[in-house]
């Protein structure tokens, strides 16, 4: 296939699809997921990346990124109040040199702010004391950090659920991760992503032209990645109220 319209005609219907599927999501409420837990420590609250680097300072921090972050704290604050107390927090945290920036810009380097949580995460009375900080090095945030000894020590978790960004990088990864993991072992866990609390970046054609960075479709890959989790058992629903 070489022409672009043959392409866009071919995929219509599935593209429509797509577009309907996104539309019908449903939210669910948190509560239901907890009690369906039987307990609040079978729930586990997995961020990843909400950090100033890509939601608000720095060359990879974006506006639709951004916009994640308001559902999310509120996401922390009603698991709080319901009982949860396993937040975990996978985080850019770079080597200087990192071998990763030959595809990114140099972005969230140890100890920088743009390595940090957001101030609004931070601001949480409850943060410090019972968020786990898990630093990755990569996008996979499974790779050479300490998160499989968490899940490991962890058995009694059976419901996570994954916010964060980028839709199609890291949470994608994180949430292929937990559930491939269950898969591989037989054991029955429930990986949730509302939608309004992930998102990816945009980065029109001509803009990455000028740069020569990639370009990247927020839209249009967001929706993908969003389905292909779907597609692997992962649920997707609109929100969790
Ligand atoms: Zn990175």
């Amino acid at each position: 296939m070489r022409d672009v319209e043959e392409l866009i005609q071919r995929s219509k219907p599935f593209l429509s699809y797509l577009l309907r599927w996104r539309q019908n999501l449903q939210p669910v409420a948190l509560s239901a997921l907890v009690q369906d837990s039987q307990s609040p420590d079978q729930v586990a609250l997995m961020a990843v990346d909400v950090i100033n680097g890509f939601c608000h300072t720095g060359p990879l921090a974006s506006l639709r990124v951004a916009g994640i972050v308001a559902p999310i704290v509120l996401l922390f604050q009603n698991a709080y109040a319901l009982g949860v107390r396993h937040f975990i927090f996978l985080h850019d945290a770079h080597d200087p040199q990192a071998v990763e920036f030959d595809s990114y810009p140099a972005h969230c380097v140890r100890g920088s702010e743009e390595s940090a949580p957001v101030p609004e995460l931070k601001a949480l009375p409850f943060f410090d004391k019972v968020v786990t900080m898990i630093p990755k090095n990569s996008v996979n945030a499974a790779v050479g950090t300490a998160l499989n000894d968490w899940l490991d020590a962890h058995p009694e978790v059976r419901t996570f659920i994954v916010v964060g960004d980028c839709t199609d990088i890291c949470v994608y990864m994180l949430a292929m991760h937990l559930r491939t993991r269950a898969n591989a072992a037989n054991r029955t866990v429930r990986v949730i992503v509302p939608a309004n609390a992930v998102d990816t970046y945009d980065l029109p054609v001509e803009a990455a032209s000028q740069t020569g960075a990639l370009p990247h479709d927020g839209e249009l890959l967001h929706l993908i990645f969003l389905y292909h989790m779907r597609l692997n058992g992962i649920e997707v629903v609109a929100a969790i109220e």
